[in-house]
């Protein structure tokens, strides 16, 4: 058995050939250089929440570039207000970054969590993102809940999917509709998704872990978010692009040859 995270078995889930060159072989790819890069606003998001500062979000976002362009001024103007609203909304937790470890067998880590007036818990997931649906599907939650009382003996009474909004308006390429945006996104709040705890989920996680555990066949699993997969082009042009890949991992790949 092999200690495993959430993301390790949804990049499975999603598509083997991606989990191969991610987790197997190991390829890095090159830090993306994209202003409004999910990865750096979440991080810097995530940041903001757990020491109480939008400086502290704006300085990790920033600490992802070299130099600031009007693009990326744009992205600080909007991590404001995200921070600044999830700051206020957000209750206050005894305890960020949560970790449960258990040996040769799982590694996560909690966003949030609280302890409540009758010595129970209360779990919080952060996602800087509107798409409540798709998380509503994800036995993440499902999975902290059981690890934390597991390990600690301490019953959770509520666990949450807690969305911090961000404006569904793209940034056109003249940049003539930041106003617009701005105004979007100060109209929106933070949303808090309740889920309610299914054991059933729990068995589906370690079925799948079991299933992935055993996988010889790492197929590609072309699907709707191949655009947006940091090994797009190495993938759809069968291993001749490697222009995504970190200098480390063209050798790692040369030396396999
Ligand atoms: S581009 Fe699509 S099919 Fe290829 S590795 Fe990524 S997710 Fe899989």
């Amino acid at each position: 058995m092999s200690r495993v995270s959430y993301s390790k078995i949804s990049t499975w889930n999603e598509c083997p050939f991606k989990y191969r060159l991610q987790y197997i072989e190991k390829l890095e790819v090159k830090d993306s250089t994209d202003p409004a890069s999910p990865l750096y606003i979440g991080t810097a998001v995530h940041t903001g929440i757990e020491k109480h500062s939008i400086e502290a979000a704006i300085e990790s976002y920033k600490s992802n570039f070299t130099e600031l362009t009007e693009e990326h001024e744009f992205e600080i103007e909007k991590l404001k207000i995200m921070t600044q609203k999830a700051i206020e909304q957000i209750p206050e937790c005894e305890t960020y970054e949560y970790k449960l470890d258990v040996q040769d067998e799982y590694v996560g880590y909690i966003d949030g969590l609280k302890k409540n007036e009758d010595d129970t818990y209360t779990i919080m997931d952060f996602k800087a993102s509107n798409n409540v649906s798709g998380y509503k599907k994800s036995q993440q939650v499902h999975i902290y809940t059981y690890y934390f009382e597991r390990l600690t003996g301490n019953k959770v009474r509520d666990s949450y999917y807690v969305f911090i909004p961000k404006p569904t308006i793209k940034l056109n390429e003249s940049l003539s509709n930041k106003k617009e945006i701005l105004e979007e996104l100060s109209n929106m709040n933070v949303h808090f998704e309740k889920v309610e705890y299914d054991p059933n989920q729990v068995n589906y996680f370690f079925a799948r872990k079991t299933l992935m555990e055993k996988a010889k066949d790492f197929p590609k699993r072309p699907n709707r978010f191949c655009r947006w997969c940091p090994y797009y082009l190495f993938c759809t042009s069968n291993g001749v692009d490697r222009s995504e890949l970190k200098e480390s991992s063209l050798h790692k790949l040369e030396n396999n040859l």
